[in-house]
C-alpha cells in the first residue's frame, strides 16, 4: 500500500515505518560523526563514559535521543522502556515501534546489547521486568534517562487511573495558535483548570514514578557507585508561561525539578551518585504537537535560530547534554556538572538567549495571518512535525508500495 501522512487535529494519526527508520538512522549517523569530531572514546575504546544505560520512554523525541547519544557515542549498552502500538503485517503501529526496530538493529549491527521493552513504564511488574533483564545481562546502571510523556499513568498502590490536562491556573487562557496543515492563524482559548485537575496532572507527569523507579532499582542493587538520573523539563518564554509554566503541566515539571533535588540527596547517600533535572529546548514531538501557543512560538523560534545559526533538533540537543554538560570528566567520564542556582542543567540555552527572546517576543506581538509566512518557518515546523511519524524524509519514496506494515525495509 501507498502511505500518506494522516492529519487530525493537529495529530498525525499514522506513520511511516521507512521513514521512521531512515530518521533514526539520521540521528545515529550524526552522534557517529560528532563523536569522531569531538574524539570522543566508546567504552570499548577506552572511554569512561556511560557502560550501562537505562532510557524510560526510550522511543521517540528527547528520549530517543538520548538512547542514541549513549550508544553511539559511547558504546553504552541500553535497556529502554516505552508504550507503543505493535504492527500487523496489513495495520501499522505507532512511530516509536519503528524507531525501536532500527534502533535495535544498528545497535546490534555495532555489537552493542538493546533490550527493548514495550510495556507501561508506571507498572511495577515493569519495574522488575526491567530489574530482571540487568541482572541477566550481569550488570548494574550508571545512568538512568527519564523521558516519560503520557497523558495517563495508573497509580501502581491504587489502581486509580489520573490523567493529565493542558489548562491555565486560575484565569482563561486565550492566545493565538497555528494550524501547521492549512498555515492559518487561529485564536484558541483553555478554561482554568480545577484543583482536582492540577492534582491529577502532577500525579502523571511530575516526580512521583520517577521516585518510585530510582527507589526499586536502589533497593535491587542494581545502580553503580555514582550512579546518575536525569529526567527533562521545559521552562520557555514568558509568553508561553500562562499555558505551559504557570499552567497545569508547569506545577508537574516544578514537581519533577523538586524531585530532581530530593533524589540528588538521596543518591548521594545510597551510591554516591546524582539527580538532576534537564531543561530542554521547545522542539517539535509528538507530545508537544498540540499544546496550544506552542506551535506559533516554535516556528518563529525555529526561524530566528536558523537565521542565527543555532538552531537544534532533539539529537543536536542530547548529544550536547551528554558531551557538554553529563560527561565532561577525564576520558569522557562523568564530570562535575554545570546547574543553574536550581539545581537544572540548563541545555535551552541558546533557545533563551537574550537576542534571540527579544526577536520572538517582537514578531509574536506582530503576527498576522499575512506576515505569518515572513515571521514563520512553517516549512520547517511542518517538515519536523510530519518527520516525526516518518514522513517527509529526504531519500524515502513515498510512492513506493509498502507490502508489510511490519518491517522497516
Ligand atoms: P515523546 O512523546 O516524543 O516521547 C514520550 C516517550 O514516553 C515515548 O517513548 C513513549 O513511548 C513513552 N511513554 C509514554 N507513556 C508511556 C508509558 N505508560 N510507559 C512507557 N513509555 C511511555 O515526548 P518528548 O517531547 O520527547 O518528551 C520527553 C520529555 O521531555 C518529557 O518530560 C517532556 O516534558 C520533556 N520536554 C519536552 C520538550 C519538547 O518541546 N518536546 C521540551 C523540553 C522537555
Amino acid at each position: 500500500m501507498i502511505i500518506k501522512p494522516m492529519v487530525r487535529s493537529s495529530i498525525c494519526i499514522n506513520s511511516h515505518p521507512a521513514g521512521c527508520a531512515r530518521e533514526t538512522d539520521n540521528q545515529i549517523a550524526y552522534v557517529k560523526a560528532q563523536k569522531e569530531k569531538r574524539g570522543t572514546k566508546s567504552v570499548r575504546e577506552g572511554g569512561k563514559g556511560p557502560k550501562t544505560v537505562l532510557v524510560l520512554g526510550c522511543s521517540t523525541g528527547y528520549g530517543l535521543a538520548s538512547r542514541i547519544s549513549a550508544a553511539f557515542a559511547y558504546g553504552a549498552d541500553t535497556i529502554g522502556v516505552s508504550f507503543e502500538k505493535e504492527p500487523t503485517e496489513t495495520k501499522g503501529g505507532t512511530p516509536g515501534w519503528y524507531n525501536n526496530m532500527a534502533f535495535d538493529r544498528a545497535a546490534k549491527k555495532d555489537g552493542l546489547i538493546s533490550v527493548t521493552i514495550n510495556a507501561d513504564a508506571y507498572a511495577d511488574e515493569t519495574r522488575a521486568h526491567v530489574i530482571d533483564e540487568v541482572k541477566k545481562l550481569g550488570r548494574r546502571f550508571d545512568l538512568i534517562i527519564y523521558s516519560l510523556a503520557s497523558p495517563v499513568r495508573t497509580d501502581p498502590d491504587t489502581k486509580v487511573l489520573y490523567k493529565s490536562v493542558l489548562k491555565p491556573q486560575k484565569k482563561t487562557y486565550s492566545g493565538k495558535s497555528i494550524d501547521i496543515m492549512t498555515e492559518t492563524l487561529k485564536e484558541s482559548s483553555a478554561e482554568p483548570a480545577t484543583e482536582e485537575e492540577i492534582a491529577s496532572t502532577v500525579k502523571v507527569m511530575g516526580g512521583e514514578d520517577w521516585r518510585r523507579w530510582i527507589k526499586q532499582l536502589t533497593e535491587a542493587g542494581v545502580l553503580t557507585d555514582g550512579c546518575r538520573t536525569v529526567a527533562y523539563s521545559y521552562i520557555g518564554p514568558e509568553q508561553t508561561h500562562q499555558i505551559y509554566r504557570d499552567g497545569t503541566i508547569g506545577m508537574a515539571k516544578k514537581d519533577l525539578e523538586q524531585t530532581a533535588r530530593d533524589l540528588d540527596g538521596q543518591m548521594k547517600a545510597s551510591v554516591g551518585g546524582a539527580a538532576y533535572v534537564s531543561v530542554n529546548k521547545g522542539l517539535v514531538t509528538r507530545s508537544s504537537a498540540v499544546i496550544p501557543v506552542i506551535s506559533l512560538y516554535l516556528s518563529i523560534l525555529f526561524k530566528v535560530m536558523k537565521e542565527k545559526g543555532t538552531h537544534e533538533g532533539c539529537i543536536e540537543q542530547m548529544e550536547r547534554l551528554f558531551a557538554e554538560r553529563l560527561y565532561t570528566g577525564a576520558g569522557n567520564s562523568a564530570g562535575t556538572v554545570p546547574t543553574d542556582s536550581e539545581h537544572r542543567i540548563r541545555i535551552d540555552d541558546l533557545e533563551m538567549d537574550p537576542e534571540v527572546q527579544k526577536i520572538c517576543t517582537e514578531r509574536m506581538e506582530k503576527i498576522t495571518q499575512e506576515n505569518l509566512a515572513a515571521y514563520c518557518d512553517l516549512d520547517g515546523y511542518r517538515h519536523d512535525f510530519l518527520a516525526t511519524n516518518g514522513f517527509d524524509v529526504e531519500g524515502v519514496d513515498y510512492d513506493k508500495d509498502v507490502e508489510r506494515m511490519d518491517v522497516i525495509d
